[in-house]
């Protein structure tokens, strides 16, 4: 698996499935946004980002310049990753307000505006007012990120903010399971090695 697979998308929330835009989701790591190119991609599989205006700052972009928002995408990630980890399994205080500045300052910087649509059902209104934004520079590919992680601190339960149990695995994920039980980033990945572990282990002690 590298960058170029599929990202993981575990998280059950956008704002955790950024922070899990770097995983070891077998043994090597892997950065899904390691350059400008590994943004865009990024962008586009979280559907954050609509492919035509990628394609346009693909094509319009300096060179280096993709690659800086990448950085800057990199580093706003570990920021919130931190935030995260550090408030995950409980409520957050309104005193974390203030942790929440840097973000804050990012979404100062969105330039969103709507527009009236034709609706793509055939029921009810005939219009839908969508919301748009101005893609006047690659730093801008930052804005629907900070609306995600805005959203998420806004709206999620941190309570049920998990980071996956799995031995060497560093996924997070929000743990919207009726009995919030939730232990794995996944089955597939680490629910099933530590089932198998578990088997090996009863099978010695037999
Ligand atoms: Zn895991």
């Amino acid at each position: 698996m590298d960058n170029h697979s599929p990202a993981l998308f575990l998280g059950d929330a956008l704002a955790l499935d950024f922070l899990n835009s770097v995983a070891t989701p077998v043994d090597m790591p892997v950065e899904w946004i390691d350059d400008g190119e590994g943004l865009l991609r990024w962008l586009d599989q979280a559907k954050l980002v609509p492919r035509e205006a990628l394609e346009s700052m693909r094509i319009q972009a300096l060179p280096g310049e993709l690659d800086k928002v990448a950085d800057q995408a990199r580093n706003l990630r570990e920021w919130f990753r931190a935030f995260v980890r550090e408030h995950k399994g409980k409520q957050l205080k309104p005193d974390t307000l203030a942790e929440l500045e840097p973000l804050n300052r990012l979404l100062e910087r969105d330039e969103g505006f709507s527009r009236v649509v034709a609706r793509q059902a055939d029921e009810g209104a005939v219009f839908e007012f969508q919301p748009m934004r101005k893609w006047r520079s690659p730093e801008a590919l930052l804005l629907p990120v900070g609306e995600a992680l805005g959203r998420f601190v806004c709206s999620e339960d941190f309570s049920n903010v998990k980071a996956c149990e799995g031995p060497s695995c560093t996924l997070l994920f929000a743990d919207h399971t009726r009995g919030h039980r939730r232990r794995w980033c996944s089955m597939a990945l680490c629910g099933n090695r530590a089932k198998q572990a578990a088997h090996r282990h009863r099978v010695r002690q037999a």
